[in-house]
């Protein structure tokens, strides 16, 4: 077949395989199909997403993977323009009112300086602390600073900005939260290249974050002038009705059900430069499916492409260089409790539970209001909670019975919230490897991955092993792959491959 093709119109027969279809993947699919070229995605599970997995039951919607997503990076709007969805897109109900829990009681995260001075989340001192750090900081050698400490954990970093409580009761629970991560485990640099770029730029991070908006919004306005229509564009966290799966299916639906090969878990890659500069590579899966291809997109996880046989010119391209990653196992607890057994509901996102709360008896990382954020995910007379337990604090409980868990979360939920009787309904999901740590060597692991691309003509690598753990990161480091595709299928072809009408 593809030789026919190739007959009838030579631009048409190049051949991308995508390898997993997570949001990455998908993401990149979607844009190399809008470019014209043939694309092949292999998923090694029964199911497309990855980690976006939504459920319907007996009237509950709920989330077995991310929950939320933003659209910080510009790919992730145009992704969902060009889809159509932005109908579909759900914004949570009070989503500014989030909580930390102090001494055993979920308190609201302050999110302006008004806020902040009258919280009890953090002692006088933290809160001067805060105030002072654009002042204090003003006075040292950026450039100094980030050659010093460029390999500094996510603690040190905020300790040295803003003292050891603003590390233990707003940045310890933030990273568990977003990453199952830890902030002495967690590399500076990695997770928060951002923050970390703006104090080698300006010193202090609340300087130079303030300075980023107005010069952003500066462009934006001057960008926008003369334009008849401004385009709303929505701040902060969202879903879409049905949940985020809802983006992950309609980006199967568009990509279409032939490109897309289930329960195919790539085992082997050759390489194997041929006279012509065409379909250099071939790609073989469990499912018996061998094709030839121009090009390759990884987004597996890289503890899973170690265990592929990659072959160069016929001999093994040994993967020993690899380095192992670190995996933050989780499980997700989902929960329904009736309203009235429910004393002291909270309205808003959710909570968070620092570690050093554990000596209240808080075992929990913390806890969504799922249907307090999208009434639509529960019958009227029900709460809907997802609590996520284990991550690098306490990796052993992540893999706990559900039974053992269903304990600990309406214990936890019991202190918070004022729950009272048991949940009228568990569902429970184990990520055996929920996040890969960012960890202070995770350089290595971004060296390898560059060593691949390099020492691979036409192997691309993307997804959150490499541009971030976000959905958001996810998307664009698909889209960004796509892009590095066209442009190396351009380069080995001659022929430019055709354009789509792609706005990502
Ligand atoms: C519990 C949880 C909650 C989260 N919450 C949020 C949130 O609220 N907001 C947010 O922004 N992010 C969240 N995240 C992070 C985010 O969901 C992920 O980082 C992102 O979805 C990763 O997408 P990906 O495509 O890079 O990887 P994945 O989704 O992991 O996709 C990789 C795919 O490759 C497949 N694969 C593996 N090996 C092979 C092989 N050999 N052959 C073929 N296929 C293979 C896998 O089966 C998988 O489908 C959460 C993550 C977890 C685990």
């Amino acid at each position: 077949m593809a030789s026919a093709a190739k007959e009838d119109n030579p631009r048409s027969t190049k051949r991308v395989a995508v390898v997993g279809a997570g949001v990455s993947g998908l993401a990149a699919a979607y844009k190399l199909k809008s470019h014209g070229l043939n694309v092949t995605i292999f998923e090694a599970e029964g199911r497309a997403g990855g980690k976006l997995r939504s459920v319907a039951q007996d009237g509950l919607i709920w989330e077995e993977g991310a929950n939320t997503m933003t659209e910080s990076e510009m790919e992730v709007k145009g992704l969902i323009d060009d889809l159509g969805l932005q109908e579909k897109q759900q914004f949570p109900i009070s989503q500014h009112k989030r909580y930390i829990v102090r001494n055993g009681m979920p308190l609201l995260v302050p999110t302006n300086p008004a806020a902040l001075l009258k919280s009890s989340l953090l002692s006088a001192h933290s809160k001067f602390q805060i105030i002072s750090e654009p002042f204090v900081w003003k006075k040292q050698d950026p450039s100094k600073v980030c050659d010093e400490y460029t390999e500094e954990s996510v603690g040190g970093f905020f300790q040295r900005h803003f003292g050891k409580e603003v590390v233990d009761y707003l940045i310890d629970p933030f990273v568990a939260g977003t990453s199952g991560g830890d902030p002495e485990s967690l590399s500076m640099r990695h997770c928060f290249p951002e923050l970390w770029n703006l104090e080698k730029r300006f010193g202090s991070i609340i300087s130079g974050a303030l300075q980023s908006v107005f010069s952003a919004k500066r462009e934006k306005t001057e960008g926008n002038k003369g334009k008849l229509e401004k385009k709303k564009h929505k701040r902060g966290s969202f879903s879409f009705q049905g949940g985020m799966q809802t983006l992950t299916d309609t980006l199967c639906k568009e990509i279409g059900e032939d490109a897309l090969k289930l329960n195919a878990k790539v085992l082997s890659l050759s390489y194997c430069p041929g006279n012509s500069s065409s379909e250099n590579w071939s790609i073989s899966a469990s499912n018996k499916d061998t094709q030839t291809i121009d090009a390759v997109i990884m987004t597996a996880p890289l503890s899973n492409v170690k265990d592929m046989k990659i072959t160069k010119g016929g001999t093994i391209f040994p993967l020993d260089f690899l380095p192992k990653v670190t995996y933050v196992p989780l499980s997700v607890l989902i929960t329904s409790f009736r309203k009235e057994n429910v004393k002291r509901p909270l309205e808003g996102f959710g909570v968070l539970v620092p570690s050093k709360e554990q000596q209240n008896g808080l075992r929990t990382l913390g806890t969504l209001f799922s249907s307090m954020m999208f009434p639509d995910r529960a019958p009227n007379d029900l709460y809907l909670y997802t609590t996520f337990i284990g991550g690098t604090r306490n990796k052993e409980l992540a893999q706990a019975s559900t039974d053992e868990l269903k304990q600990i979360v309406s214990s936890d939920l019991r202190k918070l919230l004022g729950i009272e009787g048991e949940p009228t309904f568990v569902n429970h999901f184990y990520w055996n490897k929920g996040f890969p740590l960012y960890g202070r060597n995770y350089g290595s692991v971004l060296e390898a991955i560059d060593k691949m691309e390099k020492d691979l003509p036409g192997f691309f690598y993307a997804g959150n092993h490499k541009d971030g753990l976000s959905v958001g990161k996810s998307i664009a480091s698909g889209c960004k792959a796509a892009d590095l595709v066209i442009s190396y299928l351009n380069s080995t072809s001659g022929d430019d491959v055709p354009g789509g009408g792609l706005s990502m």
